[in-house]
């Protein structure tokens, strides 16, 4: 094997121009020079190598032995393995021409890569044959590296959403990204080489110098929050990174500026803080928990309308908010919750960090994250106290005002003492909400006491029976003396209370009585009848609007009750009419009974015509004074309830046959067209006063219709029942006055030179009436009237 390492890697003698010879010792230089360098023989086996190879290998070849190359693998730059025949060196001895400035990438024992580029060459000896080749190699590798950072960065740079801009110290922009171009506008090409003035608003200016001055001392300026423009002016809000550029001697050259876009952000921000001012400046409580129940976040309007600051409340559990009994409403408002349901407008009671309640209106909405889970919920809660209370106010009003009316018609309705206080005494512990109140009247027994319980509700009579004498004491006096109403928030804390004995105290079993009002009851003649008194067991109960609308009740009382003195004198009046009537009728009856009698007599005596006629005239005024006394007498009887009713069975048919025979002749005025059916109408009744009835329905027919001559009697039997229909043309009745028809001496304004005393309807009605009867009419002023009587048949 013939040696191929050049005979200039042998040590070498120079000689130059006959100057002095000297040895360079070029072995030397190769085993030290920096580049990788190898020979190889004509068969392709290294010969030499020096140590800059070794180190680029990563192995020690073993000459004679290893191929051309003393590298471990070799790969085309494509990443693809070359083949050792492939190798540069191989194809150079096969060739006989250099292989130059080709790229390789060698693997190492370590399997890291180096990228190289090779220099092979052939060796001829001075016969010029092909004895070897020699190959110098250059690690590109880091310069590759480089690149490939490099192209990084730029892409890196190009694909950034920020703007990326580089700049001299003067000014003067030196890169400008693709965002760059995006965010300002200006494209790479318009703007490198012009100031960085051109995005920077006049006002800013001043930041840009506090920012250079820091780069200039190589501190790097991080998301400084500030505002730049773009082409068209528009001010566009960015975050600004600075860094110094420095070259390799660390001097800074210039400034790198990362600009990002925060206008979302800042719109974002915008949002975020109006929507935080409108929270904080919401009168509601805006409040936020997680499905724990745990406060998240808590408003200004929580902190008021609850009490609690919000470093109170924040991290605590809802709960604290909620009324003992209505922790239930929790469980169902999460509920809600976590099924995505929200509650609307849901009035309740919670209570305030002092304890109070409020009454609040709810509505609850869940919080969702990105993903639209249910995280939380929000609640806004406004205080409804005071609507609630007015609310009520108006329901207690409108209730008041009921008991009032009702009241009112009871007062109106009323003559009756005791039901007019009974009724006045629960009105008004209804309206005052009083646990009892009573009505005492103002009577003065011999020891000079002026108090009588009267009426009582709330409690029972027993429990004021107990209350001892003496009653006039400091505290009932100004009530029983007329004077203005007492009202008092705690009775047992009044200097009055208690010194009266036995008063020290309520009675045993009488309701125990802090919160005290007292009403006077006074007549219009000024004289104090009573007054209400009410009690409850708690302070301060009554009001000034109690005590209004109670003394306007004690108003009403009195004039109710003055009426009812009235009435009842006239009852007392009227009791003694009634007697006198009694009394008289009964005294005219005996004389008139003779008179009567002593004219029938005569009448049938005498024979002389004149004397006949004039007896005559005076039997029949007689007989209309006998009725007319028998109608007060009847009268006076019903009243006092002594008219007795003598029953026996007979036909009414039969009796109207007979009353309409004898109107026959003693009227000759009227014709009477009757029509009695075939059946007779057999009823149970007396039979004087059922004629009595009927008697003076048919005279009444005569008597009021005086223009006519024919008044219509009928009889109808239908089912059980028999009715007597008797028909005038006569002067009828109003409406008005139909309704009057059946009162004790009622006349109708129509009747003027008609006699009457205004008693046969009301003694008819009675009859009928008493007969389990029922009397009815119908008529038209000026038309003419009908009158019905109906009976009971005998079953
Ligand atoms: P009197 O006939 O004595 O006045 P009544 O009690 O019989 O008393 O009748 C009461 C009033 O009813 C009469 O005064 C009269 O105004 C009215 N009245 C009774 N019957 C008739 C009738 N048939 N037609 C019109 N008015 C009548």
């Amino acid at each position: 094997m013939r040696s191929v390492i050049p005979s200039f890697i042998s040590n070498h003698k120079f000689q130059k121009n006959n100057l002095k010879n000297y040895t360079v010792d070029l072995r030397n230089v190769f085993e030290q020079s920096p580049i990788a360098f190898y020979t190889c023989d004509r068969d392709g086996f290294v010969t030499y190598f020096n140590n800059a190879a070794v180190k680029l290998w990563g192995r020690v070849p073993e000459l004679g032995n290893d191929l051309w190359c003393g590298s471990w693998k070799v790969y085309y730059p494509s990443g693809k393995p070359m083949s050792f025949d492939q190798n540069p060196m191989a194809l150079t001895l096969k060739e006989g021409y250099p292989h130059e400035d080709i790229e390789v990438t060698i693997e190492r024992p370590d399997k890291s890569f180096r990228n190289l580029l090779v220099f092979a060459r052939p060796i001829f000896d001075d016969q010029e044959n092909l004895i070897g080749a020699h190959n110098t190699l250059v690690d590109i590798t880091r310069r590759q590296e480089d690149e490939i950072k490099q192209a990084t960065l730029s892409a890196i740079v190009e694909s950034s959403d920020d703007a990326i801009i580089s700049r001299t110290l003067d000014g003067i922009i030196t890169s400008w990204n693709r965002a760059a171009e995006r965010i300002f506008k200006f494209s790479a090409e318009e703007i490198i080489g012009e100031s960085i003035k051109k995005i920077i608003p006049e006002s800013r200016l001043h930041d840009e110098e506090i920012i250079l001055s820091k780069v200039k001392k190589g501190i790097k300026v991080d998301h400084f929050e500030t505002v730049r423009m773009d082409k068209n002016g528009k001010q566009i809000p960015l975050s600004l990174t600075i860094s110094p550029v420095k070259d390799s001697s660390g001097k800074v050259i210039g400034a790198s500026k990362v600009a990002r876009d925060i206008s979302d952000r800042v719109k974002g921000d915008e949002k975020q803080s109006v929507l935080s001012a409108i929270v904080e400046s919401s009168d509601d409580a805006i409040i936020s928990k997680d499905l724990n129940g745990i406060i998240m976040s808590w408003n200004g309007g929580a902190e008021r309308i609850f009490g609690y600051t919000e470093d109170e409340a924040v991290g605590r559990s809802i709960t604290m908010l909620i009324p003992e009994e209505r922790m239930e409403e929790e469980n169902l408002i999460i509920g809600n919750i976590k099924q995505g349901k929200r509650i609307d407008h849901f009035e309740t009671i919670r209570q305030h960090k002092n304890g109070s309640e409020i009454n609040i209106s709810l509505t609850v909405s869940p919080i969702k994250n990105r993903k639209g889970e249910i995280i939380g919920a929000s609640k806004i809660a406004r205080d409804v106290t005071a609507q609630v209370r007015a609310q009520e106010e108006i329901k207690l009003y409108n209730r008041n005002l009921k008991i009032l009316n009702a009241l009112g018609k009871n007062l109106s309705e009323n003559l009756d003492v005791k039901v007019i206080l009974q009724a006045v005494t629960d009105a008004s512990t209804k309206i005052t909400g009083a646990a009892f109140g009573a009505f005492f009247y103002t009577r003065t027994d011999e020891n000079g006491e002026s108090l009588q319980l009267f009426t009582i509700s709330g409690a029972p009579k027993e429990a004021f029976e107990k209350f001892g004498m003496p009653r006039n004491t400091a505290v009932f006096g100004p009530t029983f003396a007329g004077e203005k109403p007492v009202r008092i928030a705690n009775i047992t804390k009044d200097h009055r209370y208690g010194h009266n004995k036995p008063h020290q105290g309520m009675p045993e079993g009488h309701p125990p009585v802090v919160s005290y009002m007292a009403i006077p009851v006074i007549s219009k003649n000024g004289k104090t009848i009573g007054g209400l008194f009410f009690g409850h067991p708690e302070e301060g109960v009554f009001t000034a609007s109690h005590e209004e609308i109670v003394s306007n009740i004690a108003v009403q009382a009195a004039v109710s009750l003055d009426n009812s003195a009235l009435f009842d004198q006239v009852k007392s009046l009227s009791a003694k009419k009634d007697e006198f009537i009694a009394l008289a009728s009964h005294e005219l009856k005996t004389p008139l009974t003779t008179i009567k009698g002593y004219l029938q007599v005569l009448n049938k005596q005498t024979k002389d015509t004149m004397s006949e006629l004039f007896i005559q005239k005076s039997l029949n005024q007689v007989n209309k004074l006998n009725t007319l006394v028998n109608d007060l007498l009847h009268m006076s009887r019903m009243e006092s309830g002594k008219l007795e009713f003598n029953r026996e069975e007979f036909d009414l048919r039969e009796m109207l046959q007979d009353i309409t025979e004898t109107y026959g002749y003693s009227h000759k005025s009227h014709k009477i067209i009757s029509d009695f059916g075939e059946s007779p109408a057999i009823i149970e009744a007396d039979k004087q006063r059922i004629e009595q009835a009927m008697n003076n329905i048919i005279t009444n027919a005569i008597k009021y219709s005086p223009k006519a001559d024919e008044i219509y009697v009928k009889l109808e039997i239908r089912r059980d029942m028999a009715t007597v229909v008797v028909k005038d043309k006569g002067i009828g009745l109003s409406e008005k006055q139909r309704k009057m028809l059946f009162t004790r001496f009622y006349r109708a304004e129509n009747t003027k030179g008609i006699s009457g005393l205004g008693l046969g309807l009301y003694l008819t009605k009675q009859i009928i009436d008493r007969h389990n009867g029922y009397i009815s009419v119908k008529s038209k002023l000026g038309e003419g009237s009908e009158f019905s009587v109906n009976l009971p048949l005998k079953k």
